[in-house]
């Protein structure tokens, strides 16, 4: 197949949600459509369950889950997917933040009782952003839920979306009939009380015929007569060009458990979802069909086997065709590498290959080389963006309780940090280590962590910080900026990259040092230039 064929059957997506939606349970689904899977509840879910703060156990399970989940490829109807893994739990909301920098297109999956959670906002926003296309699944339609319009509504407002349903649900919870499929204009229908079973798709190119009456009874058939009627004059028409610049968002409901409506999700999936993007570096746009490799590392996952010290890198084919044995630049330390045994994924396997293309992930094992957001080239000089840390929720500083093992330490911190487990920032008054996390379950994880895995001891002691700041001087020669670093002296530190940061102790003094200095920026994320 060609190299231009090859990018345009590509699908790399992430599926996120609030916890609980059912993102396991549709990406069971969609495994199962594409064969690669065979039975229901082969995908372990990689939740934290409630209580797992003091439960080590749980995280190593978890450690490991997320190993096998990270990607999941399969292919479907001749396209190659891959679905990457994006943690719902708030603590790791970081991981999820990262993993979308890799994504091509999102779903967005919807608990029908529950409506938009706070997860699910925090998460869409972040792809608002970026104009990330969005799709989104309304699931759990077997359940009693809200109304599917004031659901729209819904989505609309909290999530800042413009949607446009491509189906619409015939009745819900024990109503529940089945589905008109707007998009390709046809009636899916449960056959049987049982809710199990799913008659084949009936063509209704006109819902005014009378058949209609028939399948559903004359009030359901009305109902929907009327609904479709009121989307046509509400809601914008699907246009694939809207979509794709994440301007319109489609919309489908169904139920995952009950596999209602997710081949229908799958099949528009891979018909308007976009292949391999271009990417912003911050020398130029980067097109996923340029000859020259180019990638970048997303995620980094430390051996779950404490014996091997070795780390799983992900790369993020952005161009060109990643080979195996062929030396690559790693931009960041000017070295250039080989890797002899690059992994790709296929559903829960992962197996060596010698070529990937754009939209792929390669897993490369690493002995702490790579930091996430490092790029690979074939040479030039190139550095992907758009991996930004933002502000931690917690800050402790941390001890060492052995002095006799400071070397491990330190070495697990720094790689702890490399695979993005928290922030580290070292004041510059003393030079004392303050930790930063997202979730108070990061610092039990680096604790247990530090010690199974490099044998370290550490202890904590809280700090009183509101937010890290990155500062940015107009004029870094400036009075105004000699002042703001004598001033602040105590409060100043510098985080993994060397970048100047303002660990603030409340918002009003955030408010405070703004009006006061007015030519020292601070921003909440270490991207801001
Ligand atoms: P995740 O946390 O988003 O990955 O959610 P899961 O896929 O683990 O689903 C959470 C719970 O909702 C599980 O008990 C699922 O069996 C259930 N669930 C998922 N989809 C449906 C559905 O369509 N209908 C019903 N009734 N339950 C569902």
């Amino acid at each position: 197949m060609s190299f231009l064929k090859e990018i345009a059957r590509r699908r790399t997506f992430g599926i996120i949600s609030h916890p609980d939606a059912g993102k396991t349970t549709l990406t069971e689904k969609l495994l199962l459509f594409g064969g690669a899977i065979q039975e229901a509840g082969a995908v372990k879910n990689n939740k934290i369950k409630k209580g797992a703060t003091s439960d080590f156990m749980e995280i190593e399970r978890q450690r490991g889950i997320s190993v096998a989940t990270s990607v999941l490829a399969f292919i479907y109807k001749d396209k190659k997917i891959n679905i990457l893994d994006t943690p719902g739990h708030k603590d790791f909301a970081e991981d999820t933040f990262r993993t979308l920098t890799a994504v091509d297109s999102v779903i967005v999956v919807i608990d029908v009782a529950k409506g938009v959670e706070p997860q699910t906002e925090k998460l869409v926003e972040v792809c608002r952003m970026r104009s990330i296309p969005m799709l989104v699944f309304i699931n759990k339609l077997d359940r009693e839920g809200k109304d599917a319009f004031d659901l729209l509504d819904e989505v609309e407002q909290k999530l800042g979306l413009r949607v446009t349903p491509m189906s619409f649900p015939i009745g819900m919870g024990y109503d529940f009939k089945g589905i008109y499929n707007i998009w390709e204009k046809k009636l899916n229908l449960f056959s049987g009380d049982n809710k199990q079973t799913i008659s084949e798709g009936i063509e209704f190119d006109d819902l005014s015929n009378p058949e209609l009456d028939k399948a559903v009874g004359e009030i359901a058939a009305n109902t929907l007569r009327e609904e479709i009627e009121l989307i046509s004059e509400v809601y914008p028409d699907f246009n694939q060009e809207e979509y794709l610049k994440g301007e319109l968002q489609p919309v489908f409901f169904g139920s995952a458990l009950n596999n209602f409506g997710v081949k229908e999700l799958l099949d528009a999936f891979i018909e308007i979802a976009p292949s391999p993007q271009p990417k912003k570096a911050e020398e130029r746009l980067v097109d996923s069909k340029e000859n020259k490799m180019t990638g970048f590392v997303f995620k980094i996952h430390a051996n779950m086997d404490p014996k091997h010290r070795d780390r799983l890198a992900f790369i993020k084919v952005v161009s060109g065709t990643f080979k195996r044995n062929s030396p690559y630049l790693h931009v960041r330390n000017g070295k250039k590498v080989k890797f002899s045994s690059p992994n790709a994924f296929f559903a829960e396997k992962k197996e060596i290959v010698d070529e990937s293309f754009p939209g792929d992930i390669v897993g490369i094992h690493d002995t702490g080389n790579f930091k996430i957001g490092d790029t690979l080239t074939e040479g030039e000089d190139l550095n992907f963006r758009g991996i930004p840390s933002f502000s931690p929720e917690h800050f402790r500083y941390v001890n060492n309780a052995d002095p006799m093992k400071s070397k491990q330490l330190y070495k697990g911190l720094d790689q702890l940090m490399d695979e993005g487990v928290a922030q580290l920032f070292i004041l510059e008054m003393n030079g004392r280590r303050v930790i930063g996390t997202v979730g108070a379950l990061q610092f039990e994880v680096i604790q247990y962590r530090l010690e199974h895995e490099y044998g370290a001891k550490c202890t904590y002691e809280n700090l009183s910080v509101h937010k890290a700041c990155w500062v940015e001087p107009k004029d870094a020669k400036s009075e105004e900026f000699k002042e703001f670093k004598r001033v602040k002296q105590r409060y100043l530190a510098k985080d993994k990259q060397g970048q100047l940061v303002f660990l603030a102790d409340s918002a009003f003094t955030i408010q405070m040092t703004q009006s006061k200095y007015p030519n020292v920026k601070l921003h909440f994320t270490s991207e801001f230039k």
